[in-house]
């Protein structure tokens, strides 16, 4: 199928065919034509499949007819991440070239003022985060009920953030006449009942994206003692042909203490978190993407959705706490066509999460070796070594290995590199699948997980309508908590800050 077979206009499709596709993406081929329509859409796909073209293509055409009244946008795209609602507001500046649409970005970490400056001139396109929305909205710098468009997507994502309330909130102050385009990667029962509250009469489009996404990766997993990750990454990555890669971290501070590793043995290392001041975090995303950074040490909220092209290798420091988590790690590589690697890096009492991860993509994780390193294996519950975990080549009984394998992590000096390292045998990855969500494993430890930056803080007691006598000190307050809510833990009185302090001081 072409895109021309779509119903897309001519501007558009030259913006299109200028940026090289030829052929629609499952997803493309079979929401576009849909959204057309005017329908609603319930789409199961995830980042890398094309999804993001597949709302952004025909919202250029639904909107190419009308203007937009000042600080009354005809659209909105809600996004669980600033990086995702960059990278949407990217997309429409590609494809949008040869039609006149005025786009708003409103994310956390930037000036009020710009945003406001924008909003003002009457917005086409309005792509946010749900906290810097509602702020602004409560700012009475913004009225939704003009939208006739409203795009939800990664609603599982925005579940996991603790964002649904907010999303809850901005729906009803939308108008009940619109079309809704809901995406999410995963439909467990929370998202559907909110799909089904949200969209009327949808269509529903699902694209096999994890399956296909894995396809082109080959994936590996090793052993290692926890005290001896931070070299087993240095010798897979000087072992490997990496062109760029992310290495994910389950914890924040592992991220600047990994980048500050990787920087004092000669790699090229930058780092991406949650705790970054918003400039920072776009500056290190902008030297990734032009390759001035080769490696980008990275949390799981950071680096969520992001679309860098041809990036080589995905490693994964630690086994993620979320099985999903695993899949959209290493979706991040084997993008559009390209064959992608990712290495994951288990500790011996890891096993229940690679289990739990197995279980989902329907495959083993090939185990591999790295170069001139013992080999170790999972732990079996009772403490002793399982023979299933175990790499090729492992020392049984290695009195090393059998260390705690929790300890705070150093850095260790290098051991010496062996010159005839035995190479990484990898096998190509079994599709992965992504119908079923294992239950998490129980784990006691590591509690400052990256999830946490932006689990749900507790909600204000009410969201009330703008109020022009409100001050900008009452809002500045609200607004830096929400600033935290879209990437940072709540610090001290949490979302929670009692009414006298809203309140401006005579
Ligand atoms: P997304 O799922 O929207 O994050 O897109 C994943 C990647 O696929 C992005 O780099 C897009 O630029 C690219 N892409 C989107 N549509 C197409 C297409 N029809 N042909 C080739 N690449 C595409």
């Amino acid at each position: 199928m072409s895109f021309e077979s779509l119903g897309l206009s001519s501007p558009v499709l030259q913006a299109v065919s200028e940026k090289g596709y030829t052929t629609p993406t499952p997803i493309q081929e079979k929401a576009i034509p849909i959204v057309l329509m005017g329908r609603d859409v319930l789409g199961c796909a995830q980042t890398g499949t094309g999804k993001t073209a597949s709302f952004v293509l025909p919202m250029i055409d639904i909107l190419a007819q009308g203007r937009a009244k000042a600080r009354m946008p005809r659209s909105l795209i809600l996004e669980p991440t600033r990086e995702l609602a960059a990278q949407v507001a990217e997309n429409f500046d590609i494809y949008g070239k040869y039609n006149k649409l005025n786009m708003a970005l409103l994310i956390g970490g930037v000036s009020f003022e710009d945003q406001e400056r924008a909003l003002e001139r009457g917005v086409d396109v309005l792509i946010a985060t749900p906290g810097r929305l509602l702020d602004h909205f409560e700012r009475g710098k913004v009225l939704l009920n003009d939208v006739k468009v409203l795009v939800i997507d990664e609603a599982d994502r925005m579940l996991d953030m603790g964002f649904i309330p907010d999303v809850e909130r901005i729906v009803s102050l939308l108008p009940p006449l619109r079309q809704t385009l809901f995406f999410s990667a995963t439909m467990p029962p929370e998202i559907k009942r909110l799909a089904d509250r949200f969209l009327s009469n949808p269509r529903e489009v699902t694209v096999a994206p994890p399956a296909s996404a894995a396809k082109n990766i080959v994936q590996g997993l090793a052993v290692v003692a926890e005290e001896d990750k931070r070299e087993a990454l240095r010798r897979l990555i000087r072992e490997q042909d990496v062109k760029n890669a992310i290495v994910f971290c389950n914890r924040k501070r592992d991220v600047a203490i990994l980048q500050g590793s990787l920087k004092k043995h000669g790699f090229n290392a930058g780092a991406l978190h949650g705790d970054m001041s918003q400039p920072a975090r776009m500056e290190t995303l902008d030297k990734f993407k032009q390759g001035e950074i080769q490696i980008l040490v990275a949390s799981d909220v950071a680096a969520r959705g992001l679309d860098i092209n041809d990036m080589s290798h995905v490693f994964n420091f630690d086994v993620p706490f979320s099985p999903e988590d695993y899949v959209h790690r290493i979706g991040r590589t084997g993008r559009a066509g390209k064959t992608g690697h990712s290495f994951t890096l288990a500790s011996p009492d890891e096993g229940a999460l690679v289990e739990a991860i197995e279980k989902l993509i329907g495959t083993t994780i090939p185990r591999v070796d790295v170069p001139g390193m013992d080999a170790t294996a999972f732990e079996a519950s009772d403490g002793r070594r399982r023979g299933r975990g175990r790499a090729r080549g492992a020392k049984a009984g290695s009195g090393e290995r059998a260390r705690s394998p929790r300890r705070e992590p150093r850095e260790r000096k290098p051991r010496s590199e062996q010159p005839a390292e035995p190479p990484v045998e990898l096998q190509a990855a079994a599709p992965v699948a992504h119908e079923s969500r294992p239950k998490r494993p129980h784990r006691e430890r590591r509690p400052e997980r990256e999830h946490r930056e932006s689990q749900p803080p507790q909600r204000e007691p009410s969201h009330r309508e703008p109020r022009a006598d409100r001050t900008n000190r009452g809002h500045e307050r609200r607004t830096e908590r929400r600033h935290e809510r879209d990437d940072g833990a709540p610090i001290g009185l949490g979302d929670h800050v009692p009414a006298f302090l809203a309140r401006s001081a005579r």
